[in-house]
């Protein structure tokens, strides 16, 4: 979804999940720190998120998709302080509610392409070429905290600590909630370009 808003809407975008990532498959040193924790499907400690995200709102901070971040309140509030320092702020937050079913049946299927970062799907969004990623050749994977016993996990660290955002963000009267059971990935678009105008 937010290749195409990167694509058509001019917009940057900056996944925590895929910047751990990257680190992992770099060795670095908060790569092997992140590392642990996200094989578990546990979140990295805030003082680490938090410090990666500083790094890169040094360069980057206009036209910003956050996606996967925050995650968790001292996130949130650490994020308002990083860009009121660089004199910007969050203007809107999507939150897009899908079933659990939904959910687990999107994230067991996933097949990810390591080079590009796009996302195909083992039923519903097959790429041209079994394994293989239609835009640059790249054998697709999966991810490690995509295993069922990972994501029940991850889903409780959504509970626990990410859901109580929902007020934090309405509290500040910037969150738009889309409801995206049943929507095409079209529609879906069309939604999210609606409630990001
Ligand atoms: P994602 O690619 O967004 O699904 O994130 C994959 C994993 O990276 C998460 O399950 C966490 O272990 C870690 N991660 C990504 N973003 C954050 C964040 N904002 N706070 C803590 N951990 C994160």
């Amino acid at each position: 979804m937010s290749e195409k808003l990167i694509a058509n809407a001019g917009m940057k975008q900056l996944s925590t999940g895929d910047l751990f990532r990257k680190n992992i498959s770099e060795n670095t040193p908060l790569g092997i720190e992140a590392k642990t924790y996200m094989n578990e499907g546990k979140y990295v400690p805030d003082s680490v998120t938090n410090g990666m995200v500083k790094d890169y709102l040094a360069d980057n901070h206009e036209n910003q998709i956050f996606d996967g971040y925050p995650r968790t309140n001292a996130q949130a509030v650490a994020l308002d302080e990083m860009l009121k320092d660089i004199n910007s702020q969050i203007d809107k937050v999507l939150l897009l509610n899908v079933d659990s079913k939904v959910l687990h049946d999107r994230l067991t299927g996933r097949l990810i392409c390591p080079k590009c970062k796009r996302s195909y799907h083992k039923v519903t969004r097959k790429p041209q070429v079994e394994g293989v990623c239609d835009f640059d050749n790249e054998a697709l994977t999966t991810r490690p905290d995509d295993a069922p016993e990972k994501i029940s996990v991850r889903i409780k660290e959504y509970t626990d600590l990410t859901e109580p955002l929902i007020e934090f963000y309405k509290a500040q009267n910037k969150l738009v909630a889309i409801d995206c059971n049943g929507l095409s990935s079209d529609e879906m678009y069309e939604k999210i370009s609606e409630a990001m105008a």
